[in-house]
């Protein structure tokens, strides 16, 4: 999800980082510090409402860059330094930014770096989070930092925009298989409780989200809950800023809330939050 670039690449263009930037979030209610393993753009997605970057200009099958750990722990301890004893402590350590984190290899150790240095700035309450669109969670040293989140204060916020697989197709465009993300989302929902972020939007193409897809994407996480997993909150979401692509609009706050209540009557107990 990319609620988040925009900003993000305003202040590390600013201060010269490349990796680790500060924002102020809507969705954690202040200061959130940001991780952006991937700079150079190259998501196994392609989501229609992308707010970084047009990626028919990136090169297909582009070579993914190792996770470039030093800078990011270099810049990461120097982004705490200055925050600790300022005016306003952050809510959130968040791996977000370009790409998709979790199809990194070497997430496992850096974690372990990132939760190290942000107890030894005097942050050992603020929550790590990672925001994936679930592609990589299948990978052992996913499910291992899945546990290592879950054990020192994290969680993880995996996307879901969609029930059926044309929807998904048509919104996501990536060729990781729909069920792939299904069974992702459900094994770490099992290991661990997850927030699932949906987007839904309004497209000159498609128009709106049908009912028929709504109540299928609402069984999605039903099923979840169904085999075992734990949601500890979905939040439905809709385009806040210019994407790039042209003829993507935001859903008005009432086809948000139509969405949330169907979802609340599929997982009652869970709770669903709008950001309009
Ligand atoms: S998952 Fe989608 S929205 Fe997020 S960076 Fe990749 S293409 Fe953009």
């Amino acid at each position: 999800m990319s609620e988040k670039r925009v900003t993000s690449r305003h202040d590390r263009a600013a201060s010269g980082r490349r990796f680790v930037y500060v924002v102020r979030s809507r969705r954690s209610g202040g200061l959130s510090v940001g991780i952006n393993l991937d700079p150079q753009q190259t998501c196994n997605f392609d989501c229609v409402y992308c707010e970084v970057i047009d990626r028919r200009a990136v090169a297909r099958h582009a070579r993914r860059p190792p996770v470039a750990a030093a800078e990011v722990m270099a810049e990461l301890s120097m982004v705490l330094a200055s925050l600790r004893g300022g005016p306003e402590s952050p809510r959130d350590i968040a791996f977000a930014g370009d790409g998709e984190p979790s199809t990194f290899q070497g997430f496992l150790p850096l974690v372990r770096s990132v939760l190290d240095a942000r107890d030894k700035a005097g942050f050992p309450g603020v929550p790590l989070i990672l925001i994936t669109n679930g592609s990589g969670l299948g990978r052992t040293e996913m499910r291992e930092a899945h546990d290592l989140f879950a054990a020192r204060g994290g969680s993880f916020w995996i996307k879901l925009d969609a029930g059926t697989e044309p929807f998904y197709r048509a919104v996501c465009r990536t060729s990781v298989p729909f069920r792939r993300i299904l069974t992702n989302l459900t094994d770490a929902a099992r290991r661990h409780p997850v927030v699932v972020q949906s987007m839904f939007f309004r497209s000159d193409e498609s128009g709106v989200p049908s009912p028929v897809e709504i109540a299928a994407w609402a069984g999605r996480l039903a099923d979840v809950v169904r085999d075992g997993g734990s949601l500890s909150c979905v939040q439905v979401y809709t385009v806040a800023r210019e994407t790039m692509e042209a003829g993507v609009h935001p859903l008005g706050a009432e086809a948000l809330e139509e969405i949330a209540r169907v979802a609340r009557r599929a997982v009652g107990g869970v709770p669903v939050e709008v950001f309009p």
